[in-house]
């Protein structure tokens, strides 16, 4: 299925956060320093993450004297297109922002990057991933006299920094991150550098790239290859990078953590022309659709994606199981999008106008109907009624993820736990509920195998794959205390 719909004003949280007021981001970010077109390339960088966030967008520049910034709701697309726009945003050093996040009706002073003027100067910064302790965090800062303007976990860590007992902006933000948990990719912006960094873990994503003399950070290498900028390293887990006139320079403060890269990434999220950690993402998910191929196998006489974002494990389905690979489904790309919306109604109309059953090649075939995963299955049962209707003699399911038995505290956006279907059925039931001949998810080891390990170590998962297994590496701080009430939250601005 395609991705949600961010303007939906009440967009299903994140399960458990019982008085959850903050946002849980799908967010991506980029970063160039040294370059006259700053600001376009922040642009187009952001256009090419637009599928992970498409609530706002946000750009901040800095021209040597000023920090400029135009942030607002919408695509990259709807307000970064003028060259009124981008030439305001003045300046060679330049970061950007695009969120999905659960807004109410505060959201706008959450758009980022958020720029505060501190001691030392100006700074910005804009994050990707979601702090387990910020509640925690903000309820000390709060008590302690910050008067904060947003509900976002972003403007927990720069009141770390501005409250930091240290002096150099390094020190700062290495303390505050030292204090925070939770996962995240953050690019921030002073006078004089472009900082990078990813969390000890390395849940989320953050690339290097270089064109020209400028350097280049990106959540994903996607928005490198847009600008024609190559491709240099991912930034490591817990890896500072800090760009300068001096070049780029690396530290590494925190005691080393055994990494653990989203795997949903690269099941859903990312972009299938990117590149993570030297692997395709387009690769991973056509081996996903083998291994589900070589492990639950049907006799059918047609492999029919969910499109857009079961195509490429249908296509890898298709190739080792030697059943055709057909356009089943097709889908407008005219439409809004159907994962959350406020209404469930609204959401099964949603699919309805969004996808149609190509029925002269359905009607009497057997079908394998490959998509990436089922989360509250709302999705499964209208597709699977689709192709019933449209007179397919047998459907089947495959799904390229495990089962999501749990929610994402990490920056996924997931519905409450008791919303996920896995969560409250088994295999067979949802089978049943779904209407589907035969259900089948990718194995835990599986799902390792496509991603280039001989199987899941149970001990220490090589990947964060908490929504499949419940085992969370980042210990959920704001879950288990209970901080009190945060600022702001019934504010409302027209
Ligand atoms: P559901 O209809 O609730 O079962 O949602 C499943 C569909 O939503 C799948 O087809 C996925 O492509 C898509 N999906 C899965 N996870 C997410 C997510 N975190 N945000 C948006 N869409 C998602």
């Amino acid at each position: 299925m395609d991705r949600p719909d961010p303007t939906s004003p009440t967009c299903s949280r994140a399960a458990s956060f019982p008085d959850d007021d903050h946002f849980h981001d799908e967010c991506g970010v980029f970063g160039v320093y040294n370059h006259p077109d700053a600001s376009a390339l922040t642009a187009l960088g952001l256009h090419a993450l637009q599928h992970r966030g498409q609530e706002a967008a946000g750009i901040v520049t800095f021209n040597g004297g000023t920090f400029h910034s135009h942030r607002a709701f919408g695509s990259v697309g709807d307000n970064f297109n003028s060259e009124a726009v981008i030439n305001r945003l003045d300046g060679d050093v330049a970061i950007g922002h695009v969120r999905y996040s659960t807004s109410g009706g505060t959201a706008m002073r959450n758009i980022q990057p958020l720029f505060a003027d501190l001691v030392f100067g100006g700074f910005a910064i804009a994050h990707n991933g979601n702090l387990t302790n910020a509640r925690t965090r903000r309820h000390e800062l709060v008590e302690s006299g910050c008067i904060f303007q947003s509900t976002s976990d972003t403007e927990t860590i720069l009141h770390m920094i501005a409250t930091s007992d240290y002096r150099k902006v390094l020190d700062r933000l290495i303390d505050a991150l030292k204090r925070i948990q939770g996962a995240y990719s953050l690019v921030a912006l002073t006078r004089n550098k472009l900082l990078g960094v990813r969390d000890p873990y390395g849940v989320r994503p953050l690339v290097i790239g270089r064109i020209g003399d400028a350097y280049v950070l990106a959540s994903e290498t996607c928005a490198l290859d847009i600008i024609g900028a190559t491709y240099e390293r991912d930034v490591e887990p817990g890896e500072i990078v800090v760009i300068s006139r001096e070049g780029i320079q690396s530290l590494k403060p925190f005691s080393p953590r055994p990494p653990r890269f989203c795997i949903f990434e690269y099941i859903y999220f990312a972009r299938p022309d990117s590149v993570i950690e030297g692997r395709n993402v387009y690769a991973v998910r056509k081996r996903i659709g083998q291994e589900l191929a070589r492990e639950s196998h049907v006799d059918a006489d047609m492999v029919v994606p969910v499109p857009d974002s079961g195509v490429p494990a249908a296509i890898g389905y298709a190739e080792a199981s030697g059943v055709p690979f057909d356009l089943g489904i097709i889908r407008s790309h005219y439409m809004g999008r159907t994962f959350i919306q406020p209404h469930d109604t609204i959401r099964h109309l949603g699919v309805k106008l969004k996808h149609n059953a190509n029925r002269a090649w359905i009607k009497g075939k057997r079908l394998v109907l490959v998509d990436d995963s089922i989360v509250r299955g709302t999705t499964s049962v209208k597709i699977v009624e689709m192709m019933r209707a449209a007179g397919a003699a047998e459907v089947h399911m495959r799904i390229s993820s495990p089962p999501t038995t749990h929610p994402c505290f990490y920056g996924i956006d997931t519905p409450h736990q008791d919303q996920l279907m896995a969560h409250r059925m088994t295999v067979e039931e949802m089978a049943k509920h779904i209407g589907v001949d035969s259900l089948a998810f990718i194995s835990h080891d599986g799902m390792y195998r496509a991603v280039g390990e001989e199987s899941r170590n149970a001990e220490c998962p090589q990947y964060c794959d908490a929504c499949f297994t419940g085992a969370y590496p980042i210990s959920l701080v704001d879950q288990e205390g209970n901080p009190g009430p945060a600022q702001l939250t019934l504010l409302s601005e027209a």
